[in-house]
């Protein structure tokens, strides 16, 4: 590497107001000369995304809300596939949340393009279309998750498949709740996660665990894994991000202080590793023991919920996201009590007719058929009752 900006990495951050968003122009604005900000996304949060334009200068932009024009700008405003794809982006970052991302996936994929990979439900609704995409295309995609970002650095350098993924969980919150504290859990005690800092939807599942069970679905169609070969390990230090079992008996865990931060730079610059000082380093005589159990399928039955749908395939893990996504937000609107997020989830799963090999149309169908029936389901006591 030169050095010099025309040698850096153009990236396009989809979702860049949220947190991993925001995360990734920490990155590049502590790394100028590897990374340069060419196309900015967000939803809602103008203001914010105003103040982004003005730092990072990016040739393209889009917004939601498009009658609201960002003032002096000089950034040209596309739709939001255009800018997955533009010609001079190298590496579209896809930190949108919930299902907003599916169609910007497919999009770059299309166009060969790098893809770091932060939004979980992409994968988990529509993995294997996203994977039969790729087959045809020179596009790939760089796993941002932590966990998964630490599975891909351990397999680096393997030549045989891991006999086993080990996927670790903080555990949350609320890992040594009872069941009756459970369910007096507040929004903010919710949001409050002890290792991470992350966005809210992504913090709620990190506390119901749904979100590990989403990323054992998200871990079987990047490493093309069977489910029974992959894993949920809590270990609340939050220190090891994951690991893999060798066919020797080895394993190999990939370490390091919990930041989010450093999977969207090894992202954005593998095979290199960079050296950032902005990132913290762990102090090993600060780490007083590293714990690890299995996880409490009675107290947190969202992971079991969510294991079953990977299982079972089809339609009914994008019905699963949809559900969780309906249910989070009328927990974090006070609607619903923290226990009945894996209620209504359940009640939506067993109704569903699965759709046998479906195809992008049928996964948004059953998507849109969830998030009706959450709706209806949680409109009255019937839920309280069940
Ligand atoms: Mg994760």
């Amino acid at each position: 590497m030169s050095g010099t900006n025309g040698s850096a990495q153009k990236i396009a951050v989809l979702g860049s107001t949220g947190s991993i968003g925001q995360q990734t122009l920490d990155i590049v604005r502590s790394l100028p000369d590897k990374f340069r900000i060419v196309g900015l996304a967000a939803g809602e949060n103008l203001a914010l995304l105003e103040k982004q334009v003005q730092e990072f200068a990016p040739r393209l932009i889009y917004y939601q809300n498009s009658d609201n024009r960002l003032k002096a700008s000089r950034s040209k405003f596309v739709p939001l596939e255009e800018l997955a794809t533009h010609p001079e982006v190298d590496i579209v970052v896809v930190a949108t949340a919930g299902k907003s991302g599916l169609s910007s996936v497919l999009a770059a994929i299309q166009a060969n393009k790098k893809i770091a990979l932060a939004n979980k439900e992409t994968l988990v609704m529509a993995g294997q279309i996203i994977q039969a995409e790729l087959k045809k295309s020179g596009a790939r995609i760089l796993p941002v998750d932590s966990e998964h970002s630490a599975i891909w650095q351990c397999l680096n350098g393997e030549m045989q498949k891991p006999e086993r993924l080990i996927l670790t969980a903080s555990g949350g919150p609320f890992l040594r709740y009872s069941p009756a504290q459970l369910a007096e859990v507040t929004v903010a005690q919710a949001l409050k996660h002890p290792s991470w800092q992350m966005g809210e939807k992504v913090t709620i599942d990190s506390a119901t665990l749904m979100n590990k069970g989403l990323e054992v679905i998200e871990a079987h169609w990047l490493f093309d894994m069977p489910y029974e070969k992959i894993e949920v390990l809590i270990h609340p230090q939050s220190i090891i991000h994951s690991m893999i079992e060798l066919a020797d008996g080895s394993f190999k865990a990939q370490l390091s202080y919990p930041d989010m931060r450093l999977p969207i730079q090894y992202a954005l610059s593998c095979p290199e590793r960079l050296t950032n000082p902005t990132l913290p380093k762990l102090d090993w005589s600060k780490v007083s023991g590293l714990m690890f159990e299995g996880p409490n399928y009675e107290l947190f039955p969202c992971l079991k919920l969510a294991l079953e749908a990977g299982r079972l395939g089809r339609t009914f893990p994008a019905v699963l996201c949809a559900a969780d996504e309906v249910a989070v937000n009328l927990f974090l609107r006070e609607d619903i009590r923290f226990t009945d997020i894996a209620r209504l989830v359940e009640k939506v799963l067993k109704q569903h007719q699965p759709v046998e090999n479906p195809n992008l149309e049928d996964i948004l169908t059953a998507d849109q058929w969830a998030r009706e029936l959450a709706l209806h389901f949680s409109g009255g006591d019937r839920l309280c009752q069940s």
